[in-house]
């Protein structure tokens, strides 16, 4: 029995408003070369700042992924020579990674899953070579942009699992607001390693997949490799060890080189960049700062809550909507009818109109108000899907718009009673037929009632009235 193994190396370009070592602007898609200085040019005689947010923001997600933190920032030299990258080394912590140990745990599939971190560290980013007509132009925009490098355990074994894992740490860093994680832009890049053995015999040779920007591809990829893999196991050959590019499109992954060992880096300690230590007063400090991530919210939802995996998962994955659920559960006192009116009403209403929930008009207040208007037995309940319709798109007070447009539901008996009484005087033939047997007539008396009351009447006091006025008639 073959088992597929994979572990990864994920970047995240942090949120920083400037570069991890200048006071450049971090931020994509700016006309070419326009956010850079000598510092991230690599020109003679300028010295690199560290930026302190890259570092808060590298130890929010060490502390988010249960990491270790170590107790001084080192950072070393990687170098090699390309043409996206200024100084000739890429400016990485090879010897003391920041954050160590960690692991993240993550609900997937009915059943709980735990991937290990081996390190987080921090690093700066190239810039971006643009190929076409025969030349490549160089984009020193993105050189020097802080970046954070997650390395797993090589703890997942298949494609579904390692996209499940991509997600539950993706989000993480969307709650932390450390990364906009956009696969797109590569705000968020994923390696992945993958090698196959035998169960119960010692791992693979892995190779090393770049290239990824999608979670689709990723799996994809895996998908290719892990074929690839046993094909050549199986007809008694050797994988070699490299580093592999994917083609989406195609299907198929080529050697982009043979594996680097660590000394083809010449890694050494940058000397332009002194050692600051961590204080544990900043580390307590954005300990207690951590917003409740996802993971811990979807399990609270679904053992405290009572609510389904799916829908746990549903709202969570989105902060915002994670937000606006637990306000208007909080407004309206009822955690299921609010979870289930956000995602069957409200994500409607989103999808439909293509706007997010904080640029709708929509608020947890407002929700929870119609909520509790239904609730009540004020307004019915299909009005009250109606109303939350209008009060996503425009600005209004739920109870005056009630009001205003007369949607409050009929309850008073004795206003349902004279509708009753009208529909009885006018539809002799049916009252006959229900008297004759014919129970079916009841339907069409409550039905002409409801229209009589304008939709609006209560329909448990109508069918009440409804068969008290028939056996007295
Ligand atoms: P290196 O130091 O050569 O970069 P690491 O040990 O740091 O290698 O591992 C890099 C990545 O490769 C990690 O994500 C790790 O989980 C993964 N990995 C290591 N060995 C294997 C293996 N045999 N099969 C699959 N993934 C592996
Ligand atoms: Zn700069
Ligand atoms: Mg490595």
């Amino acid at each position: 029995m073959y088992e597929t193994v994979i572990g990864l190396e994920v970047h995240f370009e942090l949120a920083t408003k400037t570069k991890l070592f200048c006071g450049c602007e971090n931020r994509f898609a700016a006309s070419p070369n326009t956010l850079c200085c000598p510092t991230c040019l690599g020109l003679p005689g300028s010295l690199p700042v560290l930026n302190k947010r890259a570092v808060e923001y590298a130890l929010m997600a060490g502390l988010a992924l249960n990491c270790g933190i170590s107790k001084r920032i080192v950072f070393d030299r990687k170098n090699y020579f390309y043409p996206d990258m200024p100084n000739g080394y890429q400016v990485s912590q090879f010897y003391c990674p920041l954050c160590l140990n960690g692991k993240l745990t993550f609900f997937h599939n009915g059943k709980t899953k735990t991937v290990g971190i081996r390190e987080i560290h921090l690093e700066d980013d190239a810039g971006k070579l643009i190929h076409g007509d025969g030349v490549t132009k160089i984009d020193y925009n993105r050189a020097g942009v802080p970046l954070i490098e997650v390395v797993t355990d090589p703890d997942m074994n298949s494609a579904e699992e390692t996209v499940a894992f991509l997600e539950a740490l993706r989000l993480t860093m969307l709650y932390l607001g450390v990364s906009d994680c956009k696969m797109q832009e590569g705000s968020m890049r994923v390696d992945v390693n993958l090698s196959v053995h035998k169960i119960g015999e010692p791992l693979g040779t892995r190779t090393e997949t770049k290239n990824l920007n999608s979670f689709k591809a990723v799996a994809h990829a895996i998908n290719c490799e892990e074929k690839r893999q046993r094909e050549i196991i199986e007809n008694g050959g050797a994988v070699d060890q490299e580093t592999r590019r994917f083609d989406d499109l195609k299907g198929v992954s080529y050697v982009m080189r043979s594996k680097e060992q660590a000394e083809d880096y010449r890694f050494f300690p940058d000397s332009n960049l002194p050692a600051v230590s961590v204080e544990k007063s900043l580390i307590d400090e954005i300990k207690l700062s951590l917003p409740e991530l996802p993971e811990t919210k979807k399990r609270l939802y679904i053992s405290d809550f009572g609510l389904s995996d799916t829908d746990a998962e549903i709202l969570v994955s989105d902060k915002c909507v994670a937000e606006f659920f637990e306000k208007t559960a909080a407004f309206c006192g009822n955690r299921r009818e609010a979870a289930n009116r956000i995602i069957r009403d409200v994500m409607g209403e989103i999808n439909l109109r293509q706007i997010s929930l904080s640029e709708s008009c929509l608020t947890p207040e407002k929700l929870g108000r119609i909520i509790a208007l239904c609730e009540n037995g004020e307004v019915s309940r299909k009005i009250s899907r109606e109303i939350m319709s209008v009060a996503f798109g425009e600005n209004i007070d739920i109870d005056r718009y009630v009001d205003e447009n007369g949607l409050s539901q009929i309850t008073d008996p004795d206003i349902i009673k004279s509708a009753v009484e009208k529909v009885i005087l006018d539809n002799p033939k049916a009252v006959a037929d229900f008297k004759n047997g014919k129970k079916q007539v009841f339907g069409n008396l409550v039905g002409l009632t409801m229209k009589e009351l304008c939709g609006r009447g209560e329909p448990k006091i109508i069918n009440k009235i409804v068969e008290e006025m028939l056996k007295m008639s």
